[in-house]
């Protein structure tokens, strides 16, 4: 019994350096489409699967901006949506007539965020805009406007950087797939 999470790893995905480099893009990117903005620019981040991301993301963001964070949940232990979202941990502030950035870690079916950009429009912020690492478009069931993308990928369960398998593996440092024995 190994305490390694490198040997559970069949392959790697998106290593280190190129999560790094990509980032760095994005970050560069929000900063050029908000910089003439006057109003606080609000990023609100949706844990857990988004912290690392959102960490490292902000970072690369040359603009003030605040920071707010809300917990919702649409998986349980395993590898399939439950289809029903629910909040555990609402946003800090007031948005009405903020600018949001929502950072998400992967849109899947879409579920989660149709449900989330919903709500954040209800709150009357003066706009949203969504940025997620990861898009699964071939597993969509609602749609969802990306603003900012990170990646496409395929139909494949993802562990790393934020993503977890049973709370396990979020502290990889790159995104990689599980040798299928271990969700067997
Ligand atoms: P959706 O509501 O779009 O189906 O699911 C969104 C959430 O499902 C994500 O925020 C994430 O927590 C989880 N999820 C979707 N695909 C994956 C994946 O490949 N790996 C992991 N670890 N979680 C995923
Ligand atoms: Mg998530
Ligand atoms: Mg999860």
């Amino acid at each position: 019994m190994t305490k390694d999470m490198n040997a559970d790893i069949e392959k790697v995905v998106f290593s280190e350096e190129e999560l790094k480099k990509r980032i760095a893009e994005l970050g560069k990117e929000i900063t050029e489409d908000y910089k003439d903005v006057k109003e606080t620019i609000y990023c609100v981040g949706i844990l857990k699967g988004a912290v690392v991301f959102y960490t490292d993301l902000v970072r690369n963001i040359n603009l003030p901006v605040h920071f707010d964070f809300m917990i919702a949940s649409s998986y349980g232990n395993g590898t399939e949506s439950s289809g029903s979202v629910k909040i555990l941990k609402d946003l800090d502030y007031d948005v009405e007539g903020k600018h949001l950035i929502i950072i998400e870690d992967i849109i899947d079916s879409g579920t989660t965020m149709n449900y989330l950009m919903k709500y954040f429009r209800e709150r009357k912020p003066k706009s949203v805009k969504l940025c997620s690492l990861l898009s699964k478009p071939s597993r969509r069931t609602v749609d969802v406007n990306i603003d900012y993308c990170g990646y496409t990928v395929p139909d494949e369960f993802l562990v790393g950087y934020g993503l977890d398998y049973a709370e396990k593996y979020r502290n990889l440092p790159y995104i990689g797939v599980l040798k299928p024995e271990i969700y067997e």
